[in-house]
């Protein structure tokens, strides 16, 4: 039977260290958190944001903006804080309205306050092996493995999944610490293929049940990204965990697993923000 890593506990060590670092400051850090619309999720989502800010000596700043806010009165806002001194780090809660480009948005961010690490100028320095900031999910991730030492280097990878804040950070972390790294996507052929050589396989796609035990090597570390509902309505991931867990030799639950360590590694990308702000 696998190992069942713990990301609710380890993400309550991740936040009390931020909680101390971040007491040790000459100023509260600052987390500035954009929401616009009524989104039930992502009103979840923030609230959520907000509680750890809270617990860990963070102080957060809400904007809340109508569906129907215009680009330009959001861009004068993010251009506003990018400009205050008691934020170090700017969260514009996506998916946003139809009618605004997430894109032109996050590149308003300032990139030193892009602590979703969303912005191209932070994409390329974590493609290039100089990070200021890690993508929060894959971090987590990381983070897991290395809490749980699991070895990387020389082995087998593969990710599940080819977002810009998943799959494709995940694989440039997983590549820059020695894995040898395969992406499979919606237009992969044969995926079993590759997952059953996996040494370390993580799910990131959004699809209940998608990965079954025939597709997973025996002793193989299973990481489940995802977060989706299964048929009555309960959070479940990618992984069919009562059927996978008895093949891996370590394996995430959902929930209790990465996402809160998700939330755990955006406080830490706030702590460095400031710590770089206040240097
Ligand atoms: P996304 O942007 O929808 O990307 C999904 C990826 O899966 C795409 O690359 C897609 O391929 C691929 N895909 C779709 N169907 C597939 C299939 N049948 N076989 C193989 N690949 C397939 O999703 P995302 O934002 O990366 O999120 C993925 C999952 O992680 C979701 O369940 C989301 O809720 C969850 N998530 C969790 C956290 C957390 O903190 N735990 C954070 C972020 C996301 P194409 O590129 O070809 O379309």
């Amino acid at each position: 039977m696998a190992v069942k890593i713990d990301g609710t506990a380890l993400a309550a060590k991740v936040k009390h260290q931020v909680a101390a670092e971040a007491a040790a400051l000459s100023r509260r850090p600052g987390l500035a958190v954009v929401l616009v619309g009524e989104d039930p999720a992502s009103k979840v989502y923030v609230a959520g944001k907000e509680r750890d800010c809270a617990e860990c000596g963070i102080e957060s700043f809400g904007y809340r903006l109508p569906a129907d806010t215009g680009e330009k009165d959001l861009l004068d806002l993010i251009r506003q804080l990018n400009g205050d001194g008691r934020v170090d780090g700017i969260l514009v809660q996506l998916p946003l309205p139809g009618h605004l480009h997430a894109e032109t948005v996050i590149h308003a961010i300032a990139p030193d306050k892009d602590v979703d690490c969303f912005h191209p100028f932070n994409v390329g320095r974590l493609v290039t092996g100089d990070p200021v900031f890690l993508p929060c999910t894959p971090a987590g991730v990381m983070e897991m493995l290395d809490e749980y030492a699991v070895p990387i280097r020389g082995k087998r990878c593969v990710v599940l999944g080819r977002s810009n804040i998943v799959g494709k950070p995940m694989a440039a972390l997983l590549t820059q610490r020695d894995g040898t790294v395969t992406v499979c996507h919606s237009r992969t052929e044969d995926m079993a293929h590759y997952t059953r050589e996996a040494d370390l396989l993580v799910s990131a796609v959004g699809k209940t049940k998608l990965v079954t035990p025939d597709m997973v090597k025996a002793g193989a570390v299973v990481i489940d990204v995802a977060m989706n509902r299964d048929e009555n309505g309960r959070l479940c991931g990618d992984v069919d965990f009562a059927a996978v867990e008895p093949k891996a030799s370590y394996i995430t639950p959902v929930p209790g697993g990465v996402g809160p360590m998700t939330r755990a590694m955006l406080m830490r990308n706030i702590l460095t923000a400031a710590q770089n702000h206040q240097a």
